[in-house]
């Protein structure tokens, strides 16, 4: 292959997979690149085995409620957590093999190897030199670890190896509670499992709004311990780890770090192009993926700006269409959108309450404890806010800790994605009884401080005041 390609994709991941559909459309003369094993990230070791725990997790978390619906017998239930792990490894085998399709009958253009680059049109891969015309960076991330807790050997999990235990310990701590560790850190607590948790701030799951932060930690809580606030030290202690952080300190068997991913990007040669900022990352626009003004691309969470499933495919779109183009197209983002499956879910949607600023913005609130639908399905807890703009009720985000927030996340995605205000949304029909009419409370508090809406519109129609009609 000594010719040159029109591109050379580096990473086969979700944005280097999503970037190969575009860029196969439009030639052949490119090539894939992988280091490692082949699958994704997010099939092999992130978003699909995270979720088929979770699920068995909140199965068996279920038996406490039972006997408040009238059930007998939850005390005899047991979970076979060696039997959750094979099933979580079968299914992420399935999906991890659905992936692999879409590089085969590929041949030589499907490359195993680590890719540096040598310039914006050349790389080196097994000892070759490729030449492309345009080069997708796609090498997407992998877990922080501080350097001196790697000598704590097996004793130390990451989402990398959390998946290929064959059973879990008595007692695990997970450090760092931003999604990943909130999620691992519950599931872990239901399935059995001792468990500690801490981290050095005092919000957890990426939320920014301080009323749903205390939410999510004080439901946490019941469930297990949180150490927030002090950044933990972990050391040895025979076979099991100490973790101390300020005054707490416990024995584990195992700790799973969640510290946040780094993008891959360190040792891939992107100082060959041009000048990287603090973070050893080159300047991306994030409507053509572009490196500066080269014929470069740097796509998914390699560039570290929406480390998001959703975010790598459109960003391997973006980038394999542009790379495939005379001229590159500017691509128009989707509302940001976060969901941590936690339960109650965390999920964010729109501006963070943390980019509100102070003046011109509104909120609106809903509590779950006294909401009709939750209470009839044991799932009487979590807080979800709504912001929107003062002078035109615009729906500007939210951040719930709600039951079914991964789904009331979606329709306000749409909402604001549509610029729609609270009003509009009101005017919409929302069925009885659904944790939606928690929402829709939400919306009537905010609508309460704009401007009364006309009489004969809909969107106006208030609350019976009765939580069972509400
Ligand atoms: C535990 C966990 C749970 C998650 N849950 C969710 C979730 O619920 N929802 C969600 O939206 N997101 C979730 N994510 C994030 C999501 O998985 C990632 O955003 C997504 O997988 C990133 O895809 P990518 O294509 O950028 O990178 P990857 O899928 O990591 O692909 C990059 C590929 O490039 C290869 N590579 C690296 N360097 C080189 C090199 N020099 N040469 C050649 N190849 C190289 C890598 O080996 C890898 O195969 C989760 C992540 C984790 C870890």
């Amino acid at each position: 292959m000594n010719e040159t390609l029109d591109v050379a994709i580096i990473g086969a991941g979700t944005a280097g997979l999503s970037a190969l559909r575009e860029v196969q459309r439009r030639t052949q003369r490119f090539v894939i690149i992988n280091d490692g094993p082949w699958g994704t990230v997010c099939a092999r070791v992130g978003c699909m085995p995270s979720k088929i725990l979770i699920e068995a997790a909140n199965a068996y978390h279920r038996r406490g409620s039972f006997a408040e619906f009238g059930i007998t017998g939850a005390e005899n239930l047991k979970a076979d957590v060696p039997a959750v792990l094979q099933r979580v490894r079968r299914l992420r085998d399935d999906f991890v093999r659905g992936t692999l399709k879409a590089t085969e009958g590929l041949g030589e253009r499907a490359i195993s190897g680590r890719a540096h680059l040598l310039g914006p049109d050349r790389l080196e891969v097994n000892g070759r030199e490729l030449r492309a015309r345009r080069i997708i960076i796609a090498t997407g991330s992998r877990p922080i670890v501080p350097a001196p807790w790697r000598d704590l050997g097996e004793r130390l999990l990451t989402t990398d190896t959390l998946f290929e235990q064959k059973d879990l310990p008595a007692r695990m701590a997970v450090v760092g509670l931003g999604p990943v560790g909130v999620e691992i850190a519950q599931a872990l607590s239901r399935l059995g499992v001792e468990l500690v948790a801490f981290d050095g701030m005092e919000t957890i799951a990426g939320l920014t709004d301080p009323a749903v932060n205390a939410v999510a930690v004080e439901l946490l809580r019941r469930e297990f311990t949180l150490h927030l606030g002090e950044n933990a030290e972990l050391a040895a202690e025979g076979a099991r780890v100490r973790a101390r952080a300020g005054a707490a300190e416990t024995t584990v068997d195992r700790v799973v770090v969640a510290l946040g991913r780094r993008p891959n990007v360190d040792d891939i040669g992107l100082e060959t192009l041009g000048e990287l900022d603090e973070r050893g990352l080159p300047p991306v626009d994030p409507g053509t993926l572009q490196v500066a003004d080269l014929p470069v691309f740097l796509a998914g969470d390699s560039n570290n700006q929406a480390p998001l499933l959703h975010e790598a495919a459109d960003e391997g779109h973006i980038a394999g269409i542009n790379a495939t183009r005379p001229t590159f197209a500017r691509f128009e983002r989707r509302t940001p959108l976060v969901i941590v499956f936690a339960d109650p879910n965390v999920a964010m949607v729109g501006r963070r309450f943390k980019d509100l600023g102070s003046s011109g913005v509104l909120a609106g609130e809903v509590r779950f404890e006294r909401q009709g639908r939750a209470r009839a399905g044991q799932h009487g807890h979590g807080i979800l806010r709504v912001y929107a703009e003062r002078y035109s009720g615009r729906l500007l985000g939210a951040e719930m800790c709600a039951p079914a927030g991964e789904h009331m996340v979606h329709l306000l995605a749409l909402a604001i994605e549509r610029s729609l205000t609270v009003h509009d949304l009101l005017r919409m029909p929302i069925y009885h009884p659904v944790l939606e009419e928690g929402l829709r409370t939400a919306l009537r508090e905010l609508a309460s401080q704009l401007p009364a809406g006309e009489e004969s519109d809909l969107a106006v129609c208030g609350a019976l005041g009765a939580e069972a009609l509400d």
